[in-house]
């Protein structure tokens, strides 16, 4: 099947064409980075409206690129939740009009799934249950994922996302948004070692996470002037690396899901990709994380989550709304501080 795919729930406008048998035919994404620079962070009117502006263009450019007409297509493929919930409206509106216009039936596709089931996109040996460890910007989450729509949530942040730390100790550095790729960037020239920063709950049982006392520190060591920047990136990157591993190990002890994946936009930093790839094998499970261009926002991941789920004949009416939260488990409502 051919699924054209719509994202717009944060400050990527994105489409994509994906088929059911794994070829990406197009995509394009087009960030916000300077609409939103001027104010520090992504402001979600600012976004909603570029969300208006860019969205039909990428769709008659992935058309185009992949010489391909609406009527060539199987489903419409839209996320419809997490995220800022007035350009999640403007994709998920484009999907059903799309879908009312041409007839083909709208997969109203969770971003976290599209997350979640991204690996499966370029790996088609991994096979469900896996354990998740799910990293992006507004979320850090342990998930065992047993199948399309299945997910038993292990952990969750009591707190921030682990995006939102990197992105926090970013802005106390004076470096721009997004943080991750900058701390990244910033801390290859550092001393992991230099500047001692705390690992917030390590050791302790839940496998939950906790990155707000990190930020906190790093906010004092900045303030010191006592250590180069380079260094306290360095040391805040291994500080937050440690606590993945350290809670992921937690995780693999209570799950017997034969393979580790990674996923979301922290999957794209090499230090976070090394660290897991070492903690499976000593596990003794497979590994996979997705490049990196699938780990931060993307078309293709919803249009390969659509193909899942149309491949079950999962579909969606027009109904269906846009929703701010959404979590992937059950009980992901009732956790405290849910971060999500
Ligand atoms: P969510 O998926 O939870 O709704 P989101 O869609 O805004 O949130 P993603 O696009 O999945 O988040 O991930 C973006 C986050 O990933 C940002 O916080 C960004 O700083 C972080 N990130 C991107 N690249 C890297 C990197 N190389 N190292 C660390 N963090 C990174
Ligand atoms: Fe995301």
């Amino acid at each position: 099947a051919l699924i054209l795919a719509l994202e717009s729930s944060c400050d990527d406008s994105a489409a994509a064409l994906v088929t059911s048998d794994r070829q990406i035919l197009a995509q394009a994404v087009v960030g916000q980075n300077e609409a939103h620079r001027p104010f520090g962070g992504v402001v979600p009117e600012i976004a909603a409206r570029a969300h208006v502006e860019i969205l039909p263009g990428l769709v008659r450019q992935v058309l185009a690129d992949a010489d391909v007409v609406v009527s060539d297509i199987d489903a419409i493929a839209a996320t419809a939740g997490p995220g800022l919930i007035g350009g999640v409206m403007v994709g998920l509106m484009a999907g059903k009009g799309l879908s009312l216009a041409t007839g083909k039936p709208l997969v109203a596709v969770n971003h976290l799934e599209g997350h979640a089931l991204s690996p499966r996109l370029v790996d088609a040996d991994l096979d469900f249950p896996y354990l998740l460890l799910l990293a992006s910007g507004g979320h850090c989450q342990l998930l065992e994922v047993r199948g399309i729509g299945e997910y038993r949530r292990l952990a969750t942040t009591i707190d921030d996302a682990a995006g939102e730390a990197f992105d926090k100790a970013a802005k106390l550095l004076g470096l721009g948004y997004p943080g991750g790729p900058a701390i990244e960037a910033l801390a290859a020239e550092g001393d992991a070692k230099a500047v001692p920063l705390p690992r917030p709950l390590l050791g302790s049982k839940e496998p939950h996470f906790s990155f707000a006392g990190l930020k906190a520190a790093v906010q004092r060591v900045v303030a010191s002037g006592d250590h180069r920047p380079e260094d306290i990136a360095a040391s805040f990157q291994q500080a937050v690396v440690d606590c993945f591993v350290d809670r992921t190990r937690r995780a693999l002890e209570v799950s017997d899901a034969p393979s580790l994946v990674v996923a979301g936009g922290v999957a794209a930093n090499r230090s976070v990709r090394t660290a897991l790839e070492a903690l499976a094998a000593e596990h003794g499970r497979a590994f996979a994380v997705p490049p990196g261009w699938l780990c931060t926002d993307n078309a293709a991941m919803i249009g390969w989550a659509g193909a899942e789920r149309f491949a079950l004949g999962l579909t969606d009416g027009l109904e269906t709304p846009a929703r701010a939260r959404w979590p992937l488990d059950p009980e992901g409502d009732k956790v405290r501080g849910a971060g999500v």
